[in-house]
């Protein structure tokens, strides 16, 4: 055990009439030839009566989508044997849809989707962890794609899992697809509807990750900016937060994160709101291909929306979606699916005892 809004097709249809008029405007007179000069410069003269065009509105909102450790490939002595991530992948219809695909719909839809990228993406035989190395072929990184993630935590006890060449396969798999990364040196910076979206992750148990990530954050954080801090922290199979995990959220939120995602044990903690922002302390496990018969399967997807005025975050608000991390009822067959009736009552219930379980102060 170690410790550590306004919708897109109406965008692209300004887009693509401001594009049309800018386009009409520019083109260049002079590459054109005899009449088509005559006919172009004709063409410019004449008054055309404008279209009745609304200003775009401003964006209002954001949506994201968070989950915790997906291990996309097995622990280096299981891949292939019966049961296994490798197996049931070689085994399925769409073997590259089959994992997300209790949930790609949903994460297809919502601006950003990110997830903790628990294990490496590398053909390397050489294990680094004594206990645990979790490897996957490079081309699961497509399954990311598939899945509607776009942005992964690189930040965790299983990123050198097959040395730094391991780590450096890693991320040439993702860049290959078009994932991003984040954590460690590595900081994702995107724009989603004008708000440019800063995502940082670190480790929670080594000495200086505080200090580090309060200089991050203030380096980072300004206005029209979004800051998420990722850590891996917490005790393996904990449902209760460690008291290091409550102090470190908490300093990210006071540095100016507008949010918090925590994975690392394996199982879900509880979600703490301080000072108007979500620390999600533990959304458990996803994607698992390390474990195929887990004793909990109980998880959540964490949907988060940024409401926006004027290009500023006004308010940011949570929702539990309530996860089954198998789509079988007995054995991790890998394959998250959505939770409904009872089952999603007791997982959010599950989740809101814990809350309220944490310390107040
Ligand atoms: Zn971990």
């Amino acid at each position: 055990m170690d410790w550590m809004g306004l919708d897109k097709p109406l965008f692209e249809g300004l887009a693509l009439l401001g594009c049309v008029v800018v386009g009409c405007a520019t083109t260049p007179v002079e590459t054109l030839k005899g009449g088509a000069v005559a006919e172009a410069t004709a063409a410019l003269q004449t008054p055309v009566a404008a279209p009745e065009v609304t200003p775009p509105s401003e964006p209002t909102e954001i949506v994201m989508h968070a989950v915790g450790d997906c291990a996309i490939g097995d622990l280096h002595y299981g891949a292939g044997a019966p049961g296994s991530f490798a197996a049931e992948i070689a085994a399925a219809e769409d073997p590259m849809g089959y994992a997300f695909s209790g949930v790609a719909e949903l994460f297809a839809k919502d601006d950003l989707t990110i997830a903790n990228l628990e294990g490496t993406f590398t053909t390397r035989k050489a294990w680094h962890n004594p206990v645990f190395s979790i490897r996957g072929a490079p081309e699961n990184a497509q399954m990311l794609v598939r899945g509607g993630v776009e942005l992964v935590d690189v930040e965790n006890n299983h990123a050198f899992d097959y040395g730094v060449e391991g780590h450096e396969d890693t991320k040439a798999a993702l860049e290959k697809v078009g994932v991003g990364y984040f954590g460690r040196d590595n900081v994702d910076r995107r724009t989603i509807k004008g708000m440019k979206i800063v995502n940082l992750g670190y480790l929670g148990g080594p000495k200086g990750t505080r200090a580090k990530m309060v200089a991050d954050v203030e380096r980072e954080r300004g206005p029209n900016t979004i800051v998420i801090v990722s850590f891996h922290w917490g005790v393996e199979g904990y449902y209760a937060t460690h008291p290091d995990q409550q102090r470190l959220g908490r300093a990210a939120i006071d540095a100016g994160a507008s949010l918090v995602l925590g994975h690392h044990p394996h199982v879900v903690q509880g979600i703490e709101t301080y000072r108007d922002r979500p620390i999600v302390y533990s959304m458990g496990n996803f994607v698992f291909g390390a474990n195929s018969r887990p004793q909990d399967m109980d998880s959540f997807i964490y949907r988060v929306r940024f409401a926006l005025d004027d290009a500023k975050v006004t308010a940011v608000t949570g929702e539990v979606i309530p996860v089954r991390i198998s789509s079988d009822e007995k054995r991790n067959d890998f394959r998250p699916r959505l939770l409904d009736g009872a089952e999603a009552k007791r997982v959010r219930e599950k989740i809101g005892d814990l809350s309220a379980k944490l310390p107040a102060t």
